[in-house]
């Protein structure tokens, strides 16, 4: 009985076998309404020369399903040549693919000249002063090229301040004059002016003479101060500085982070030379204004040329100098240069 059944399933599955081969059919399995995929399996790697193929097999029908794998876009490269790059020219590296024979070219960028301050029987330096613009050259370590760079004019070089006239006559400051060494120009230097308070509308009206007989005022006036300062024409075509300090608030006012008042302030202060607006520069931070941020306190700006654009002209001049904030400032010397 047992035998008989084995015998006849063996029989059954070679006639079946012999039947698939003579007629090249497919297994008797009936194919699924939707198939039940297996995970693909890479038959064929990609590589940057060729695409890849990858099957998946359905797990009940045993239909098959290939796919294109994507040419690889990365490349195994080694360099062939390569021209290094120098401050004169820039350089290039040539690569080849080991495994596709693609080339790559790439431009490697020139490098920065490395200049160091130099000097031959040709190249010499100028030293700036005030009526000699300066300059040196420099040349690079690498390929000895030259530069020169300008260095533009010097400060004026003042002597000692000898004074000319102190608070005589009942008035508030005193005048000092320096002269500078290089081109004898004379700077006159008023200074000392009476601190001003904010909401103030007293009169400090001052007036100065100098040798020459000049005359200098000054008055104020309003909440929110206005300097009118009235020179006479021994100041004309002079150059105005003005050099103060500025009362600041950071934490806890409505003044917060008050900043080189003229360039960083809101509100601001403003300059006039005879009604013609001039730009004052002043871009000194806190510290560099000798201020410590964080903490109320005054500090000094110690430098805010005027001029440029607006100067002094024969007969009387004005200078109006503004504040449109409701801070503190002082304006402590008045220069005039020329
Ligand atoms: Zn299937
Ligand atoms: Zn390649
Ligand atoms: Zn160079
Ligand atoms: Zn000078």
């Amino acid at each position: 009985m047992k035998k008989t059944k084995v015998l006849s399933l063996t029989t059954l599955l070679l006639a079946l076998g012999l039947a698939g081969c003579g007629e090249k059919e497919a297994p008797k399995v009936d194919p699924c309404e939707k198939h039940s995929w297996g995970e693909y399996e890479v038959t064929k790697e990609a590589t940057c020369k060729e695409a890849g193929s990858k099957k998946r097999v359905c797990t009940v029908c045993a239909a098959e399903e290939v796919k294109d794998i994507a040419k690889k876009t990365t490349h195994t490269y080694a360099v062939t040549s390569e021209t290094a790059a120098t401050c004169q020219a820039a350089g290039s590296k040539v690569e080849k693919c080991s495994v596709c024979d693609d080339v790559k070219t790439t431009t490697l960028a020139k490098l920065d000249h490395q200049y160091v301050t130099a000097t031959d029987s040709t190249h010499t330096a100028v030293t700036a002063t005030c009526k000699v613009e300066g300059s040196h050259w420099e040349k690079c370590s690498k390929c000895n090229e030259w530069k020169k760079v300008e260095e533009g004019f010097a400060p004026h070089a003042f002597g000692a301040a000898t004074v000319v006239h102190d608070k005589a006559d009942g008035t508030a400051s005193k005048l000092s004059k320096r002269t500078c060494s290089a081109c004898q120009k004379v700077d006159f230097v008023v200074d000392a002016l009476s601190y001003v308070e904010s909401g103030s509308t007293s009169s400090n009206a001052f007036a100065n003479k100098d040798t020459s007989g000049a005359t200098l005022k000054m008055s104020k006036n309003g909440n929110f101060v206005t300097y009118t300062i009235t020179v006479d024409k021994a100041y004309e075509g002079m150059e105005v500085a003005l050099y103060g300090w500025v009362d600041y608030w950071k934490d806890g006012s409505n003044n917060n982070d008050q900043k080189g008042h003229i360039v960083n302030g809101s509100p601001t202060f403003s300059v006039k030379v005879n009604d013609t607006d001039v730009a004052v520069t002043n871009d000194k931070s806190f510290e560099e204004m000798g201020m410590t941020a964080g903490e109320g306190g005054n500090g000094t700006f110690t430098l805010c040329p005027v001029g440029g654009t607006a100067s002094l002209k024969a007969g009387v001049n004005t200078i109006t100098y503004a504040r449109v904030g409701s801070y503190n400032l002082n304006i402590s010397e008045i220069h005039f240069i020329g």
